[in-house]
């Protein structure tokens, strides 16, 4: 026993080295020393069911040093190159769609920090067999020596827990020698459904000429959709809130349509994203297959249309749909913490967009918003209210929320207040176009977030309002009403994001068999309908009973 309990104390202090130099998480340091320990016990217990055989057991020992200290190596280098853990979509892309050509350059690029990593994993590796080397001379057993009942035993159990372990999905994923290969099936399966839905927009897709597209607007003309992430109107100062969390957007009211009722059709972003940009909607949600998404019918009135994403690539339907813009930007991958990576990256990209000759230009900008982690979505300085003693905080306390939701709802605030900058400054930009020049901006979160507004719960919901309850806002510098009192009426519109394909062609200028002027938020002929979360339905409250 004692053989063994060293052996495990050997590969643990392996394990710990690489989650100490950041290799590893702490998730990844548990599973892998939960496996290494009963991987020890079960298999170098084996050679203990007959005579004792420590040669054979120091053997295997070695053999699970190598595979977990090799794995550990694998993701810590995939951890700082790509930023993200390896069952990362775009890491599996990036590993399983590649070619000889670019595998070379990618080591010849990437020698230096291969090269740290492979020098890291040799001297463990090494520094763990000298370790049993030491061990197996202090030991110096008889290699002949019968092995008791009780050994036996404990071996057998060893290793029914070490089989035992891999019924588990999470565990068997950990597990070094299943690791990829459960990955790569992972990833065709991705494959595969990708493939499906581009079959299912191929036969069922109406042909081009029953689009009947045509556009009738200015001549030059722009239109930015900036589509928001995780994003609760409740919490922008913009609707009220307590916390000035959008400051340069409350400065910009006058200039703005700020709709007071809009909810997103899920709470999540793909279901809801597709009935943003297509004819689908909560009746209908699967029209995406059989009618062009906004990009394709902007693009047959003449726009030249760009996507700009701060959201990874390979999310299924979203990717497809971003190929039809005429330029995708991704400006979430490649070195460094990538998912990590700030909206405001993608400022310089918009007026990259913005100088393009093309007369008309519609610009789709994707952000990260405030998509947990919410302390990962904006820089230092905007930490505005982190601890604060005030309103909110006390509301909070008050309806008994624990302190995880309170430093939550902090740093959710502060991601607000990072978007707010980021808005307020595509808005900027947009603005300087010269005034001859058509350009219109909308923002719309793909849904909402719950963060001790209604419950002690932080992230999405699709079982509270607050999961759906959006910002929607318009910038022109062409006039959308005429008066006060018009404005005011289109403000208070009751609205659901399953429709906005409408309203964006509205925006666009642009007709087509798919435009509905009825579900268009903009146009005189505009409807309400009824609205749904969940299949529940939906009526704003006008007391909010939730704490603020
Ligand atoms: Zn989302």
């Amino acid at each position: 026993m004692k053989f063994l309990i060293r052996r495990i104390a050997i590969g643990l202090a392996g394990l710990g080295t690489f989650w100490m130099l950041g290799m590893i998480n702490s998730n990844e340091l548990l599973k892998s020393g939960v496996l290494l320990t009963s991987g020890v016990l079960g298999l170098c217990g084996l050679c203990f069911l007959g005579r004792e055989r420590h040669t054979a057991a120091s053997r295997i020992a070695t053999s699970l040093y190598l595979l977990f200290f090799i794995d550990a190596a694998i993701k810590g280098f995939l951890r700082d190159y790509f930023g993200l853990r390896p069952n990362h979509v775009m890491v599996l892309q990036a590993i399983f769609d590649t070619n000889a050509m670019e595998t070379r350059e990618f080591f010849i690029h990437n020698w230096h920090m291969l090269g740290i990593v492979t020098l890291t994993c040799t001297f463990l590796v090494i520094l763990a067999l000298l370790l049993q080397r030491g061990c197996q001379q202090w030991e110096q057993s008889p290699a002949t020596a019968p092995a008791g009942r009780k050994t036996r035993v404990a071996a057998l159990a060893s290793l029914v827990i070490f089989l035992g372990l891999h019924f588990n999905p999470t565990m068997a994923r950990e597990n070094p020698l299943l690791f990829w290969p459960i990955r790569y099936n992972y990833y065709q399966q991705q494959q595969l459904s990708l493939q499906r839905m581009q079959h299912e927009i191929a036969v069922n897709m109406a042909p081009r000429q029953d689009w009947q597209v045509h556009y009738d607007g200015e001549a030059q003309h722009t239109v930015v959709l900036v589509i928001g992430e995780s994003m609760n109107r409740v919490n922008m100062s913009l609707y009220g809130y307590p916390r000035s969390s959008t400051p340069l957007l409350s400065a910009r009211r006058s200039e703005l349509i700020v709709f007071q009722d809009v909810v997103s059709p899920d709470a999540t972003t793909l279901p809801s994203m597709m009935k943003m940009l297509t004819s689908a909607d909560l009746q209908h949600p699967a029209l995406w297959q059989s009618q062009p998404d906004v990009l394709q019918i902007a693009k047959e009135a003449g726009y030249k249309v760009f996507w700009l994403s701060n959201q990874y690539i390979g999310d299924g339907w979203i990717s497809l749909t971003a190929q039809h813009a005429d330029t995708q930007t991704f400006i979430n991958h490649g070195s460094g913490r990538g998912e990590n990576n700030l909206d405001g990256n993608l400022l310089e990209h918009l007026g990259n967009a913005l100088s393009d000759p093309a007369p008309l230009k519609f610009v789709i900008v994707h952000l990260l918003g405030a998509h947990p982690t919410y302390e990962m979505r904006y820089p230092a300085n905007f930490a505005r209210f982190d601890n604060a003693d005030d309103a909110v905080s006390a509301a909070l306390k008050e309806a008994g929320r624990s302190l995880w939701v309170r430093y939550q709802r902090d740093r959710y605030d502060n991601a607000v207040a990072y978007n707010d900058f980021v808005i307020d400054n595509l808005i900027g930009r947009l603005a300087a176009q010269r005034p001859e020049h058509a350009a219109s901006l909308i923002y719309a979160s793909d849904h909402g977030q719950e963060v001790g507004h209604y419950r002690d719960h932080a992230g999405h919901s699709s079982a509270d309002p607050s999961g759906y309850e959006i910002p929607m806002l318009i910038w022109s510098n062409r006039p959308i009403s005429q008066t006060a009192q018009e404005k005011a009426a289109i403000e208070q519109r009751p609205y659901q994001t399953d429709a906005l394909n409408h309203t964006l062609l509205g925006l666009l200028r642009t007709r087509s068999s798919t435009y509905q002027p009825k579900s268009d938020i903009l146009h005189d002929e505009f409807q309400p309908t009824p609205r749904f979360l969940d299949d529940r339905p939906y009526q704003a409250q006008s007391e909010p009973s939730r704490p603020q």
